[in-house]
């Protein structure tokens, strides 16, 4: 693991995290400073900074639970539409050194751009949604 990576303590349960989907090789959990409700990452357990350092097996693994979860927070959410978001680097605004992928439900009108400011969010409401998006995941 990455020594000093929050998302690898995020995986081993060192520091706390709204999970909604956990397996073998990947684990998803709520974005604590959520764009938009139902804002969630999608993370290998295996540690790789980025994309380019990522094991095939493991970035396989991590697009199949996307998939699941997207599935799920599509269901709850009931966006507008949805995006996934992957950055690589810091000039890409990649600021967690830990490869995950943003699942963006979007609202019509929220201008959402790339590079958002971060924004802490509502405790309740983003455990809330946790809960209802855990519960929609299908295996
Ligand atoms: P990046 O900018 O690297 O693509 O996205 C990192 C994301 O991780 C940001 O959206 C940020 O809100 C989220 N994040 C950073 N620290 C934590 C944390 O401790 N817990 C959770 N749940 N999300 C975090
Ligand atoms: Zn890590």
């Amino acid at each position: 693991m990455g020594n000093d990576c929050i998302f690898c303590k995020i995986v081993e349960g060192v520091i706390p995290s709204f999970k909604i989907y956990e397996d073998e090789n990947t684990l998803a959990f709520m974005d604590i400073n959520p764009v938009n409700p139902g804002h969630c990452l999608v993370v290998p357990k295996n540690h790789a900074p980025n994309l380019f350092e990522s094991e095939p097996e493991d970035l396989a693994n991590t697009m199949a639970t996307v998939r699941k979860v997207a599935r799920a927070v599509q269901q709850v959410a009931k966006p507008y539409g949805l995006n996934l978001l992957q950055a690589n680097g810091a000039g890409a605004a990649q600021s967690v050194f830990h490869l995950h992928f943003h699942i963006i439900p979007r609202g019509r009108d929220d201008d959402l751009r790339m590079n958002w400011g971060l924004k802490s969010g509502n405790k309740d409401e983003i455990a809330a949604l946790a809960a209802k998006i855990k519960a929609a995941v299908e295996d």
